[in-house]
């Protein structure tokens, strides 16, 4: 088998059966890392290294220690007692010693006497010094497991780091062949080693010097390639001719002077933002980032008004139904005085009601409309569409935002809207082609919601309190972590507490349960049910976490808090403390002995009110890899770089700009072009 693979060399695009010892049980635990070529084994990098380069003389072994010899065999004995034991002598120059293995009668075949081995284990002291159990390997021209550097892999879908080392080596012959999609110019500039050669040293590395500068080299092309994308996606957007709305200064002041309140900085500037992208003719893409409650809807409104006095219209898109109907009835209210009265489609709009809606909008009398997925169906025509705003962004996918891009023949202006912050650090290392407005600060007059950490034995205390404030008229929500009980011990589900809540402390209140695997009419309504005051308490999943405006919700109990990002958890706390009284956020930790780390972000948490700050602080917690959303947002895997390193990041956007003032067709790099096109762009706006 090994014969006639050599007869046909491995490529980069060979399927990663190819390799020899890659069978059918091995490539779907492979295909689950997303490893289906060879290029994509050889970028399965290792989590760190194994140093058994200090080969010790026999005369020398300290007992206790794990350490490696070069020895050759001398005898074997199998004895079978109780278990099967396998003894086996072993000499160098320096003395002698032990080896012996419980069990593994195999291993007989491989420690023949006269045979020359690494060994690598415990030492134990005795008679003779003995290695436990210890690894073995052959010395050879290339060594894979001792007496080097050694790759040791993430051990993941039963794939061990042994049997990645065996997989590598041959694969790592098609190396050579990758082109390297760091253009030579580049690669010079910055002092990197080319490909072939970063991923031998990454994988098998001469001294760990080597590894750090393939690494190294690697985390900056998967920056470079996002960097270039980001940037081409932003020179063809600017480029491109979008719709203009005029900056009307009048107009706007206009709608400021008619509010009930006086704009927070932080509004006044995200609107000048705003304004001054639709005025220039290039589309926006902008992404409007501030807490549940900080006032995104207003400036919405204004860029909605201003879009309208330049005759174009704006659709506005939220992620379900209620929140549709809540943006509605708040646009209605900031706008209907200036003459826009917004329409509302939705799922369960009439077919008549929906055929008249359809007409308007087709017909352009109408410049506004308000709705959920609905707004992206085929039949819904936006000929003057100028500015598309949508609302909770990362509920979409990144097609559902593009439909809606397109409903007009030219490129609006596009907002996209969320509660859930992305660290600005890392924003602008991966949102080359968006712009950042930020509200920090929420409008005077915000009460904090109260948080803390519940310890279990106040368990009934705290059930106590939450009935007080569910018979003075108020609504609580109680989240749990699963749907369903699992065998994971001590983690709460949504059915049981639903179960046991609704029939036990809380037997007196209206209890309702709301999960995502109901049908979604079923979450609406039952949804709809709590926000109009039917039911007194909502046992839920995570699926509330979208921001329904709930004003007489004072009470979010999380269970299993621990299992949530602190981002996550902080948007929990936001479905409470938007009306006049005063709100608590209660959180219970699991069953599972609460580890320090776990038990510092919900502390955390229960001490800082800003989903900002604890963006970056769950970001520096937990890394980029777990910050809640950044998948979501349609963000490009990192496999090799660290989203904080912003210095290479920095290098990496400073090294695209310049390749792309140099070749801005990207004609004369061919491997660059094909690394980009090979990873669908999130920046792509056509
Ligand atoms: P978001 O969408 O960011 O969660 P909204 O735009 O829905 O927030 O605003 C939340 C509430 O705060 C609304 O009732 C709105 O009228 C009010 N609001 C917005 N801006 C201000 C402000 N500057 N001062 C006082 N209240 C404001
Ligand atoms: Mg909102």
């Amino acid at each position: 088998m090994a014969k006639i693979l050599t007869l046909r060399p491995l490529t980069p695009e060979s399927p990663v059966t190819a390799v020899p010892g890659v069978g059918e049980a091995v490539a779907p635990r492979l295909a689950k890392l997303g490893i289906v070529t060879v290029r994509d084994l050889l970028y399965h990098l290792p989590r760190r290294y194994e140093d058994s380069r200090d080969v010790v003389p026999i005369a020398e072994l300290r007992p206790g220690e794990v350490q490696t010899s070069l020895v050759r065999v001398t005898d074997v004995r199998a004895v079978q007692r109780r278990m099967h034991l396998l003894q086996v002598s072993v000499e160098d120059s320096t003395g002698v010693a032990e080896a012996i293995w419980f069990n593994q009668p195999f291993r007989q075949r491989d420690l023949r006497p006269g045979t020359t081995l690494f060994l690598r284990g415990k030492v134990k002291p005795g008679r003779l010094p003995t290695f436990q159990a210890p690894v073995y390997e052959r010395p050879r021209s290339e060594q894979r497991h001792l007496g080097r550097l050694a790759p040791v892999y993430p051990e993941t879908h039963k794939l061990s780091t042994r049997m990645l080392r065996s997989f590598m080596e041959p694969a790592l012959a098609a190396a050579v062949a990758i082109p390297d999609p760091v253009p030579p110019p580049v690669r010079e500039r910055e002092s990197l080693p080319d490909l072939g050669e970063a991923l031998r040293q990454a994988h098998f590395p001469d001294d760990q010097g080597s590894a750090d500068r393939a690494r190294e080299r690697i985390a900056f092309e998967e920056l470079f390639l996002i960097q270039v994308a980001a940037e081409r996606a932003r020179r063809r957007r600017l480029g491109s001719v979008g719709v203009t709305v005029p900056y009307d200064v009048e107009a706007a002041r206009e709608f400021t002077r008619g509010l009930p309140f006086k704009l927070t900085d932080g509004q006044r500037v995200a609107a000048h933002e705003i304004l001054t992208d639709m005025a220039k003719t290039g589309p926006m893409n902008r992404l409007l980032q501030g807490d549940v409650g900080s006032g995104k809807t207003v400036v919405a409104a204004m860029a909605a008004l201003l879009t309208h006095r330049a005759g174009l219209q704006t659709a506005v898109m939220a992620p379900t139904e209620i929140l549709a109907r809540q943006h509605a009835q708040t646009l209605d209210a900031l706008l209907a005085p200036h003459g826009l009265v917004p329409r509302l489609l939705v799922g369960s709009t009439t077919a008549t009601a929906r055929r008249e809606v359809l007409e308007a909008l087709a017909g352009g009398q109408d410049s506004l409309i308000v709705g959920t997925h609905a707004l992206i169906e085929d039949d819904v025509v936006l000929r003057r569409l100028g500015l598309a705003v949508v609302d909770e962004q990362h509920r979409f996918g990144v097609a559902q935002r593009q439909r809606l891009r397109q409903k007009s023949g030219a490129m609006p202006n596009f907002l996209a809207m969320t509660a859930t912050p992305i660290p600005r650090s890392l924003a602008l290392t991966l949102y080359g082609d968006v712009d950042v407005s930020e509200l920090r600060e929420l409008p005077p007059g915000r009460q904090a919601v109260d948080t803390s950490v519940v310890a279990p034995h106040r368990r009934d205390a705290a059930y106590g309190f939450v009935g007080d404030q569910l018979h003075g008229g108020r609504q609580a929500f109680v989240i749990c972590p699963l749907i369903e009980e699992s065998d994971k011990l001590g983690v709460r589900s949504a059915t049981a507490e639903f179960e046991r809540l609704s029939t036990g402390v809380f037997a007196d209140f209206r209890v309702d349960l709301l999960h995502g695997r109901l049908p979604a009419k079923e979450k609406e309504e039952r949804m709809r049910r709590f926000a109009s005051g039917e039911t007194d308490l909502l046992v839920a999943t995570s699926v509330v976490e979208v921001g329904v405006d709930l004003p007489n919700a004072t009470i979010m109990l999380v269970e299993g808090a621990e299992r949530f990002g602190l981002a996550q958890l902080h948007q929990f706390r936001g479905r409470v403390g938007r009306g006049e009284h005063r709100s608590y956020c209660l959180l219970f930790e699991g069953g599972t002995e609460p580890d320090e780390q776990s038990s510092s972000r919900l502390d955390a948490l229960a001490t800082t009110q800003s989903g900002f700050d604890l963006a970056e602080l769950d970001l520096k917690l937990r890394g980029a890899g777990d910050v809640v959303g950044l998948r979501q947002h349609g963000l490009p895997e990192m496999r090799v770089a660290d989203l904080l390193d912003l210095a290479l990041a920095a290098r990496a956007r400073r090294a695209a700009v310049d390749w792309l003032d140099s070749d801005p067709a990207l004609s004369r790099h061919l491997p660059l072009r094909e690394a980009l096109d090979r990873y669908t762009s999130v920046f792509d706006l056509d």
